[in-house]
């Protein structure tokens, strides 16, 4: 279960902190209108951005 976990973080963009990916977000939302929420991550201890249909 953990490894598959740690598979799915492969995927992310990582972002050192919670204002960059806030950022990106940002960036995000006003090119594709998708709605992203920073988070960080409990595996690799970088933030990543999470869709609506995520958790
Ligand atoms: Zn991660």
């Amino acid at each position: 279960m953990d490894e598959s976990v740690s598979f799915a973080c492969i995927d992310k963009i990582p972002f050192d902190s919670q204002k960059e990916a806030a950022t990106a977000a940002s960036v995000a939302q006003y090119q594709h209108g998708s709605k992203l929420k920073p988070y960080k991550c409990r595996i690799c201890k970088l933030w990543h951005l999470a869709s609506r249909y995520e958790d």
